[in-house]
């Protein structure tokens, strides 16, 4: 590992190689010559959901990969990979040989059902299955089988998309990707044929982009259900539709794109895919798997902009033989770190890590660790900037305690990063 290492060095160590973490190195380069960085990542491959979360047959969001290969070229620039902070190493050793640490550790753990039945074989999270479709290490085992016809994806968001285009889309157009060749062959042996969408609140609530609704909506040979009743919108939901914001203007062209399927009648296409609005799951059965699943009606109640999600005791039972759950995320603490186990955050003023008694010098936070899992891989952009931006404000008072370089400890204790290689 080539690495100009001197005394006079700013040294900052990023701990976590995702978005948050590449934009943030990129952005401490800008600034001044004299830093240099260290980027850990428990992976021994950099790139985090870029590489194991955006679905395969969307390369072009991968695209921005290429730029950050060129920083992690730089030879003010090392990659460690394969040194979990926390299992491996602390935080607090590590920060000895630092002038700054940055934790970008992301969202690493799926938001759970906690429902009877959500621990049947045959249900997943949509982090797991998009994580196996993409080859992540430690989930190279398919994790729920494609053997039934009929599958339930839970969640309004994208990640809900991705994984519809997954089971919906013909898998030769996966061939050519990304994608795990276990995981391809998999999908072309699959018997899926009809999905549902569940949301918990309507259509006007959906976070869908439009451009990923678009085309699951333009799938070949899949018919799209949406019932009438579901686009009827109370007057709270068409007060939140009201006004010239691109946020809401966004998702008015959401619920336009579910009126305008809402019209396309059947074709009798081999595949089904079906919106489900106002529906919670209640439970899941089955004896070896999950074979059906029990949803209640919901109402929503409250004003615009704070409607609130009320069950009913309207309940009805779904045949699936799959279940996938996009709920979200949330981070994953790490030791001597202070922790937010309500939001799952690290919590940070400014990119800067807040303990008890307020700012703990010489660490700070940024990305889905920071702010919670929402947002594109672009929004962690601004996220980098004001971090660094707090590095340069604090860098005066940020002193090292040990001189020497970091791989010579990490030799001492056994430990062998694996470098970057393209
Ligand atoms: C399934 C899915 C699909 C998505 N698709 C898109 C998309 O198509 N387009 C888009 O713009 N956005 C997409 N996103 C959102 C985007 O991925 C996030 O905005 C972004 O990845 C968050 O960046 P991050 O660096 O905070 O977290 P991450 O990308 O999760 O990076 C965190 C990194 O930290 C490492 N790490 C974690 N813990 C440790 C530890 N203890 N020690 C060392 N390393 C550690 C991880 O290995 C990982 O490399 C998607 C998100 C998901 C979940």
């Amino acid at each position: 590992m080539d690495h100009v290492h001197s005394k006079e060095s700013f040294r900052v160590a990023v701990l976590g190689a995702g978005p948050a973490g590449l934009y943030a190195a990129a952005e401490l380069l800008k600034r001044d010559d004299t830093i240099h960085v260290d980027i850990f990542d428990k992976m021994d491959v950099p790139f985090g959901l870029i590489r194991f979360g955006v679905a395969p047959d969307h390369p072009h969001t991968r695209a921005v990969c290429k730029v950050f290969d060129t920083m992690l070229k730089d030879p003010r620039v090392r990659f460690l990979g394969g040194v979990a902070i926390g299992a491996t190493l602390s935080v607090e050793q590590l920060s000895g040989f630092y002038n700054a640490v940055v934790v970008a550790t992301g969202a690493e753990s799926a938001n759970q059902l906690d429902i009877d039945g959500s621990k049947l074989p045959g249900v997943c999270s949509a982090l797991d299955f998009v994580g196996w479709v993409n080859g992540r290490p430690g989930l190279l085992e398919q994790p729920v089988p494609l053997t039934a016809t009929t599958a339930v994806i839970i969640g309004n968001g994208n990640v809900a998309l991705d994984v519809v285009r997954l089971l919906l889309k013909p898998p030769a157009d996966f061939a050519g990707t990304d994608i795990n060749s276990n995981a391809l062959s998999a999908l072309q042996l699959s018997n899926i044929r009809h999905v549902h969408v569940l949301g918990r609140r309507g259509p006007a609530q959906a976070s869908f982009r439009l451009q990923e609704l678009e085309e699951v909506l333009e799938l070949p040979d899949c018919d799209i259900h949406v019932s009438r009743d579901d686009l009827i919108l109370c007057d709270a939901s068409l007060a939140e539709l009201s006004g010239d914001g691109a946020a809401v203007r966004a998702r008015r062209q959401i619920v336009d794109a579910f009126r305008g399927a809402v019209n396309r009648s059947s074709s009798g296409a081999e595949k089904q895919l079906t919106f489900r609005f106002c529906e919670s799951p209640v439970c899941f059965e089955g004896n070896n798997t999950v074979e059906r699943m029990t949803l209640s009606k919901n109402t929503l109640r409250g004003s615009a902009g704070d409607q609130t999600v009320v069950a009913s005791d309207n309940v009805r039972s779904l045949t699936c033989g799959l279940v996938i759950s996009s709920i979200g995320q949330r981070g994953v603490p790490l030791q001597g770190i202070p922790f937010d186990a309500t939001y799952g955050i690290i919590p940070s003023v400014d990119g800067r890590i807040q303990g008890r008694n307020g700012t703990l010098v010489g660490l700070y936070a940024s990305g889905w660790i920071s702010r919670g899992a929402t947002g594109l891989i672009g929004h962690n952009k601004p996220d980098a900037k004001k971090v660094v931006d707090a590095i340069s404000e604090d860098r005066a008072s940020l002193k090292r305690r040990d001189e020497r370089d970091v791989l010579t400890y990490l030799t001492d204790m056994g430990i062998q990063p694996v470098p970057y290689c393209q």
